[in-house]
Formats: structure tokens, C-alpha cells, sequence
């Protein structure tokens, strides 16, 4: 194993890193996205909390990978693939493991590559940028840690340390009355030793420097005790932001909690507050549950536990606040009868969890993984909607589940007989969530993902017609324009065009994968056109026609004998 030095340079920089991180309350992080910016070649995750990435180079095998852990954090995706460019191959992110929550990001790489990680506070959260060490060059001081403190202000209720280096300082509670906090830069000198700064604000007593031996020590001494000392460091500042922790007055009181069964294998949990609230949500193992950690909340009028007889999924649910002074920010345990995929919705005041439990709809994509017949595609066909999830309602209340299943099993049948072979995510009307329809899609390597819709407008806009069709990733555009093509002029539909959005199944599947808008359900002409058999199979023949022509294109047909 050859060891590379600016790694060493890395590890010194990351254990910095930690040691600030550390003294920070240890709540999963829930990574909220990855992408990466193939131009400028860095990988960007945004996340809620801050990560602090454990980096291994794996150079046994040239061009080697790179395996990043981040403890301690949560990927509700659980698994997505990336497209990369330069020297790196393509990213794989997954949950590696639940208890401790991890997440790992590999790197396969096209040659060797050293990396350097950075993250800094942003809107909503923490973004840590991860690119090549040498787009980054670090300044000569932080290598050894060696640097000048040269201020301290104030910048509204935060404190700003600026240092003539990458400045990460150790923060630390003094005393139990959370009012007193000694933060540590070690090797650092500094003019500003001294009597009391002239500082002062709302939330700050004091702040007094001192030069130490091993380093420069900052004393501070707050007014109120309910405050959360959050640094982050960027280039050569690091900024204390002082956060006032919920009071009474702003804190969210939980009014209703309830739980449905939706269908034989799906529950949903509802959370009501009076005012919008902040939560992480995070699968634990043995037994298995799903947590809920809201954030400035209390109990309100909810009780503490609840058993559950007739839940699918649910065996018990838990309510505990989690700060015991204070009895505010309200953890929900979910105890749960066996392991099941969750997604979750929130809008402020309200958090909807939906649980579906494993026993598998369609077969289950990890028993029956086998590669696709040599010169027979595999197209996975993904009928909208479904059970409890009508998707749109058309005027004579045509249901855009129905109109998307029937078009999906005519398409199945023509490219079955064009010896293509098909999967459809669901063959009946069943609520399936959004994971397990890009899972069984990416498991069984298919080679396109076809998901089948139908739009829809607000009433007033019954005029609106036509075909609209998205794509996510840079692999399916040529699709996503063939399929358009063939929709638009066989069906004599209006193009409303083709269009590029991040939409969850075309985003989360790896092949070329396209979302078709066959029409409007909203326009009482077309959802006529939509609810008839004979357009339907018209409809799926013009799709039929488009991947034929698509996958002949790219040589993924056996040739004619
Ligand atoms: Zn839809």
C-alpha cells in the first residue's frame, strides 16, 4: 500500500475537523443531497448537521478507489449512483450501516486521485465540498497547525475569530450551567492577549484571550444558559453562532398524532404541531424502529405511549422529550414489527411518514437479481400512482392510476413480443412507493426505465393539452427526445416539449430513464382519449415504437436472424 503524502496533510486537516465537530451534540446528520459538478469536478453533499468524513485510499489495485465513511448520518435514498468525469469513474453512495447510522461514499477512480475535504455552514444545513487536493491548495500554516489569531468581533449575535490561517477551534463547556465555554486553537499565537475584549451583546458577558503555552485560549461567558455554541470554519475565520435553544414562546406543541393503515402492507404516521418544526428521521436495527427527532417541540396533548394491535407495521409508538429540563424537543420512536422502507413528507407543521413493510409486491429485486438475457433488453415499465394514490382525477373522475396501469400492461405485452423483456413495477392497483420502483429497476441492471403518467392542470385550464416528457440524468436525454418524438407524432398530440427536472424515479435510477405525460386528465377531451382502450393501446404502441427504435439505435438488439 503506498501511501500518499498530501494524505498525511489530509489526515492532519480532518483531524482538526474532527476535534471541532466533536464537541458538538451528537445528532445523525441526514444528507439531503449529492451531486457533483463534473465541470469544476467537485462533490458536493449538503447535509443537516455537519459531517466528518473518515477517508481511505484503496491503491492495491490501480486506479484504486476512495472510501469515504461519514458516521453518524442518514441517506433516506439509501442507495443512488453518480455519473462522474475527470478522474473519477462514477460515486456510489449508500447506507452502508444503521447502528451506528453510516453512510459510504465510494469513489471508483479512472487514476490516482487525493482529495480534500471541506464543509461550511449554508441555509438549511452544512455543505462539505470534496475535490482533488491539488484545486485546493492548502496554506503552508495549516500544515502545522501554525497560526496568528489577529481579531475577535462581533457580527450581529455571532462571534467572528479571524486568524492568518484555516482556523478550527476546539470548543468546550466549562461548567454545568452551560454558561461558560473555553475554546482552544492550539499552536496559534496572538496579540489580543489581554484584559476583557469590548464585547458585549445580548447573549455574551465576556470573551477574554489568552497566549497559552500549546496555544491561544478564548474564555467565553454568556448571559443565559439556553444557548448552543455552533462554530464553522471557512478559509481563515471560524464563526461561533450562538443559537438560542426553543423557549416557550416558540416552541411547536405537538396536537395530533395519528396512524393509518393504508392497504395490507402500508401505514402512515401523522405529527401535527401548532408551528412549524425542525426533525431527522433515522432507521434503527434490533429490534427495528424508526426514529423521530423533532426539534423545539413539546408534548402538547399527546400522550406518551401507544400500543398497536391491528398495524402492519407499527408494534408501539414512544413519545419522549428529549431534553429533560426543559421537557422540549419531543422524540417519536416507532417501534416497528419488522423491517420496512419509509419515505416522508413535511410541510412546516405537519410530518407524514409512510411506512411499507418488506414482504415483497413484485418479486423481490435482491432474491431474483440475474442479468438481463444476452441481445433481450429489459425495460422497466413503471405504471403512476396506485392504490391509495389515485394521482390525477379527470372531470368524469378517470383515475390516472387506472389510465397508467392499463397503458403500461398493453406496452408490456407489444415489447414482449418484440422479444423485448419487461418488469412492471406494479401489475395491479397497489400503492408502491417511489424506492422500491427505482430499486427493482437498478438491481436487475435494466436497460431503460420507462415511468408512466398523466398531467393534469388547476380547474380554468381545461384547455391545456399534450405531451410533456422529463428526464433527469445525461443518459436519458437521447431517450427521453426519442420517446417525445414518437408520442408526439403518432398521436398527433401538442408537444409541450421535453424537459429536464429532477423528478425522484429519474433521478435514482441509473440507466436511461424517462417520466412520459401522456396527456391531460385535466382537459375533458383528452381524458376521454386517455380512458379509452383503443387510445391507450395507440398510446402504447407509440411508446413501443420509440424504445425499439432507441434500443436498435444502441446496438442493444439481437440482430435480425
Ligand atoms: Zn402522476
Amino acid at each position: 500500500m503506498r501511501i500518499f503524502r498530501p494524505l498525511l496533510v489530509l489526515t492532519a486537516l480532518m483531524l482538526t475537523l474532527c476535534f471541532e465537530l466533536s464537541a458538538q451534540e451528537a445528532l445523525p446528520s441526514t444528507i439531503k443531497n449529492i451531486s457533483f459538478d463534473s465541470r469544476q469536478q467537485v462533490l458536493t453533499v449538503l447535509s443537516s448537521d455537519p459531517l466528518t468524513p473518515k477517508i481511505q485510499y484503496l491503491v492495491d489495485q490501480q486506479p484504486g478507489k476512495i472510501v469515504l465513511d461519514l458516521p453518524n448520518s442518514i441517506f433516506p435514498p439509501v442507495r443512488q449512483e453518480l455519473a462522474a468525469a475527470g478522474s473519477i469513474e462514477k460515486i456510489r453512495v449508500s447506507q452502508f450501516q444503521n447502528q451506528p447510522p453510516t453512510v459510504r461514499m465510494v469513489l471508483d477512480l479512472l487514476r490516482p486521485l487525493e482529495i480534500a475535504v471541506r464543509t461550511r455552514r449554508v441555509e438549511g444545513g452544512y455543505e462539505t465540498r470534496i475535490e482533488s487536493a491539488q484545486n485546493t491548495p492548502m496554506p503552508q500554516q495549516t500544515l502545522s497547525g501554525k497560526g496568528e489569531l489577529l481579531d475577535v468581533r462581533l457580527v450581529g449575535q455571532n462571534l467572528v475569530l479571524e486568524a492568518s490561517s484555516p482556523i478550527f477551534p476546539e470548543v468546550r463547556q466549562l461548567n454545568k450551567d452551560k454558561t461558560e465555554y473555553l475554546l482552544s486553537l492550539y499552536d496559534f499565537t496572538t496579540k489580543l492577549d489581554g484584559p476583557q475584549l469590548k464585547l458585549q451583546s445580548s447573549l455574551i458577558e465576556s470573551v477574554t484571550v489568552t497566549q497559552e503555552t500549546k496555544g491561544v485560549q478564548l474564555r467565553l461567558r454568556l448571559k443565559r444558559n439556553d444557548v448552543e455554541i455552533v462554530p464553522f470554519s471557512q478559509d481563515q475565520f471560524c464563526t461561533l453562532q450562538l443559537l438560542v435553544k426553543a423557549t416557550d414562546r416558540n416552541q411547536a406543541k405537538f396536537t395530533d398524532l395519528q396512524i393509518d393503515e393504508l392497504g395490507s402492507q402500508t401505514t402512515r404516521v401523522r405529527l401535527f404541531a401548532d408551528k412549524a418544526f425542525d426533525f431527522q428521521v433515522y432507521p434503527l436495527g434490533n429490534p427495528h424502529r424508526l426514529v423521530i427527532d423533532t426539534m423545539g417541540t413539546n408534548m402538547g396533548s399527546l400522550a406518551l405511549e401507544r400500543k398497536l394491535t391491528n398495524s402492519q407495521n407499527i408494534r408501539s409508538v414512544r413519545l419522549n422529550p428529549t431534553q429533560p429540563e426543559t421537557q422540549t424537543d419531543v422524540r417519536v420512536v416507532l417501534d416497528l414489527q419488522g423491517e420496512a422502507q419509509y419515505q416522508f413528507n413535511w410541510n412546516g407543521n405537519y410530518l407524514e411518514i409512510v411506512l411499507q413493510n418488506r414482504r415483497p409486491i413484485i418479486p423481490d429485486p435482491i432474491q431474483t437479481v440475474s442479468p438481463p438475457l444476452r441481445g433481450r433488453p429489459l425495460v422497466v415499465i413503471d405504471p403512476g400512482h396506485g392504490g391509495n394514490d389515485p394521482g390525477a382525477l379527470g372531470v368524469r373522475k378517470n383515475k390516472e392510476k387506472d389510465v397508467t396501469l392499463a397503458v403500461s400492461q398493453y406496452l408490456s405485452r407489444y415489447l414482449e413480443n418484440d422479444s423485448i423483456q419487461t418488469l412492471l413495477t406494479r401489475q395491479e392497483d397497489l400503492e408502491v412507493l417511489l424506492l422500491p420502483r427505482v430499486n427493482v429497476a437498478n438491481l436487475r441492471n435494466a436497460d431503460l426505465f420507462v415511468s408512466i403518467h398523466c398531467n393534469s392542470m388547476p380547474p380554468n385550464n381545461t384547455h391545456v393539452r399534450g405531451i410533456e416528457t422529463y428526464y433527469t440524468t445525461p443518459q436519458s436525454k437521447q431517450l427521453a427526445d426519442t420517446l417525445h418524438r414518437y408520442l408526439v407524432t403518432e398521436l398527433g398530440a401538442q408537444d409541450r416539449r421535453v424537459r429536464l427536472r429532477g423528478l425522484y424515479v429519474t433521478r435514482h435510477t441509473k440507466m436511461p430513464s424517462v417520466l412520459l405525460e401522456i396527456g391531460f386528465l385535466s382537459s375533458p377531451d383528452e381524458e376521454s382519449l386517455l380512458s379509452n382502450p383503443e387510445y391507450q393501446r395507440r398510446v402504447a404502441k407509440a411508446i413501443r415504437d420509440g424504445i425499439y427504435d432507441y434500443l436498435s439505435r444502441n446496438q442493444k438488439l439481437k440482430p435480425a436472424v
